[in-house]
């Protein structure tokens, strides 16, 4: 490519001040150094984390800074050292990476990368520490190693899941964070027995994922539960066939489930964050063989109680980080999924606007409203 090794003047949408709109600058966008590439996105969605730390409340603020981490791209360069991707590659950025070098990213069980793992605060690269952003010479701080709000971007070559060209990046630019975490979460951790009842905490864009993930399993009761009833309808269509709201009933959840399954839910996936939806997650599976599963991120000072009894009843209690799987390694076979139509990823899809008004996906987002607003950044 003609841009290769030279600076990219690009639009990025820049985070100036914590809780203050995003505006569209014009930004430099330095070439990929050693281990690294540089991908012109194409697609980018909003996603909680991105709204977190954006408001920075209680959270160390790192400004100016652009965020975003789902997206799907193209990479236009690539650094010294990168070998297993070339210009023209389609892929979908990840928040966390895989070294493939590492006791974790070595070992099949973990996905928990030594090197590459999920750093909040650090708004630099890895290799030099420094921003490949900047106006005017004054540096602009990235986000979790991704910073997909712009239209070229410079990432870790381990953050960056190269994946099948065939498929529509507009589409599969979803599968980079949540939808990926809550599906997996189901899938890889949770295991659901084909004709198994499963319970879902929290029915935002994660618990839908998870709920999916059961219906492929091919659960055969999937029960959605959450404080907001709004949610439930759209819930059907990710394959919840019952539901409770913890508010209309004066007994815990924990006996409301034991109730309507003889005994407990084979399995449960926690997607709320809320610590009373972790214990009551890990109360109603059923002794002998329920198994529950914690994705939601807790508030600092939760703790989790609960009588040491459910665990000699052999009750078993999990917490996964990005649904268990490897980026590099496992995302491509997600899309997979998507292009074997096993998994639906259409309907996580409701709204899609122009990079010019990427604020509206921040109101949306505010508003509860939809589950994932697709920012296009060529208009
Ligand atoms: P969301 O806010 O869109 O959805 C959460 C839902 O939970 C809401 O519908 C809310 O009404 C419901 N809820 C809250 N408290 C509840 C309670 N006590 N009982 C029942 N329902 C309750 O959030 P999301 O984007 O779907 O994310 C869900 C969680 O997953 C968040 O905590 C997020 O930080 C976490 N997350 C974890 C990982 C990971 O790797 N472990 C990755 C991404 C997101
Ligand atoms: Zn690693």
């Amino acid at each position: 490519m003609a841009t290769a090794g030279k600076v990219i003047k690009c639009k990025a949408a820049v985070a100036w001040e914590a809780g203050k709109p995003l505006s569209i600058e014009e930004v430099e966008v330095a070439p990929p150094q050693a281990m690294e590439v540089r991908v012109k996105i194409l697609f980018t969605s909003l996603c909680h984390t991105d709204v977190y730390f954006w408001e920075a409340k209680g959270q160390t603020p790192v400004f100016p800074r652009i965020f975003g981490h789902e997206a799907g791209g193209i990479v236009e360069s690539v650094g010294e050292g990168v070998t297993d991707l070339a210009p023209g590659d389609h892929v979908l950025p990840v928040f966390t990476g895989e070294c493939k070098e590492c006791p974790h990213c070595k070992s099949a069980e973990s996905n928990m990368c030594d090197l590459l793992r999920i750093n909040t605060d650090r708004g630099v690269m890895i290799g030099d520490g420094q921003s490949r952003f900047s106006i005017n010479g004054k540096p602009i701080f990235h986000f979790v190693g991704t910073s997909t709000f712009s239209e070229y971007t410079v990432m870790h070559v381990g953050c960056v899941a190269k994946i099948n060209p065939e498929a529509p990046l507009d589409k599969v630019c979803v599968l980079s964070c949540g939808i990926s975490t809550g599906l997996g979460a189901t899938i890889n951790v949770a295991k659901p027995p084909k004709g198994s009842t499963v319970a879902i905490f929290g029915l935002g864009a994660v618990g839908l994922a998870a709920a999916e993930g059961a219906r492929i399993s091919g659960a055969s009761r999937i029960i959605g539960i959450d404080l907001n009833p709004n949610r439930f309808e759209e819930a059907r269509k990710f394959g919840c066939t019952e539901f409770i709201n913890p508010k209309d009933h004066d007994k815990p959840v924990q006996q409301v489930l034991a109730e309507m399954t003889n005994g407990g839910v084979d399995r449960s996936v926690e997607c709320t964050g809320n610590i009373n939806a972790m214990v009551q997650a890990f109360e109603c599976v059923h002794d002998g063989w329920g198994v529950a599963v914690l994705v939601g991120v807790p508030q600092k000072d939760a703790e989790f109680k609960t009588h040491p009894m459910n665990f000699l009843n052999e009750r078993t209690l999990k917490g996964t980080f990005f649904g268990n799987y490897k980026p590099r390694t496992d995302l491509p076979n997600v899309v997979e999924m998507y292009m074997k139509k096993e998994l639906e990823v259409e309907k996580f899809i409701t709204h899609s606007i122009p990079f010019s008004e990427i604020n509206t996906a921040f109101d949306l987002m505010h508003k509860g409203e939809g589950i994932r607003c697709i920012i296009r950044m060529n208009n």
